[in-house]
C-alpha cells in the first residue's frame, strides 16, 4: 500500500544523502499522481546557497519537471517541519498538502515558531499533517547533532594539544 509513510521513507533516505555531505539531515519529495517528480536533500553549506534547503530544491526539481512553475495538485513530504522561507515558496509553488515528520522547535514556521499557513493575507490554503515517522526523523538529526559536537570537541582538544 502507498501511503504518507511509504513517501516519508523516500524523504528520508534523502536526508541520509545529506547527512553523508556533513549537512543537516533533512530530506524531501514532491508527489504528484502516485509518482516522485522532485527530490530534495539539505545542502547550503556545500552548494554555498542559503536557500538549498530540501523543500526547495524538491519544489525547483518538480516545477522543472512538469514545466510548470506552480504544483497545485502535488504532495510536499519533508522530514522535518519547515522554516519560513520554505513556508513561503510552498505558497508560492501552490502546493496543496504538506506532509513532515520531526517538528522544528527553533525555526518551525508552520506549527512550532509560527503558523504561518494561516496567514490572513494568504489566497492559498496549504493542507498539512504531521508527525509522520517523526521519530526517525528526530533521531537523524540528533545523532548528527551529536556527533557534530563530538567532533568539535575533538578538534577543540587537539588544538589545546598541539598548544602545549
Ligand atoms: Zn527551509
Amino acid at each position: 500500500m502507498v501511503d504518507d509513510e511509504y513517501w516519508m521513507r523516500q524523504a528520508l533516505s534523502l536526508a541520509e544523502e545529506a547527512k553523508e555531505n556533513n549537512e543537516v539531515p533533512v530530506g524531501a519529495i514532491i508527489v504528484l499522481n502516485n509518482e516522485i517528480i522532485g527530490k530534495g536533500s539539505n545542502s547550503p553549506i556545500t552548494s554555498c546557497d542559503p536557500t538549498a534547503h530540501a523543500e526547495i530544491q524538491a519544489i525547483r526539481a518538480a516545477c522543472k519537471k512538469i514545466q510548470n512553475y506552480r504544483l497545485p495538485e502535488a504532495v510536499l513530504y519533508v522530514t522535518l517541519e519547515p522554516c519560513s522561507m520554505c513556508a513561503g515558496a510552498i505558497v508560492h509553488a501552490r502546493l496543496k498538502r504538506v506532509v513532515y515528520g520531526a517538528l522544528e522547535p527553533k525555526s518551525g514556521a508552520i506549527e512550532s515558531q509560527s503558523n504561518f499557513f494561516e496567514s490572513s493575507f494568504l489566497n492559498h490554503k496549504v493542507t498539512t499533517k504531521s508527525g509522520v515517522l517523526a521519530d526517525l526523523s528526530a533521531t537523524k538529526m540528533s545523532s548528527f547533532f551529536q556527533n557534530r559536537r563530538r567532533q568539535k570537541k575533538e578538534i577543540r582538544t587537539r588544538q589545546q594539544e598541539e598548544k602545549k
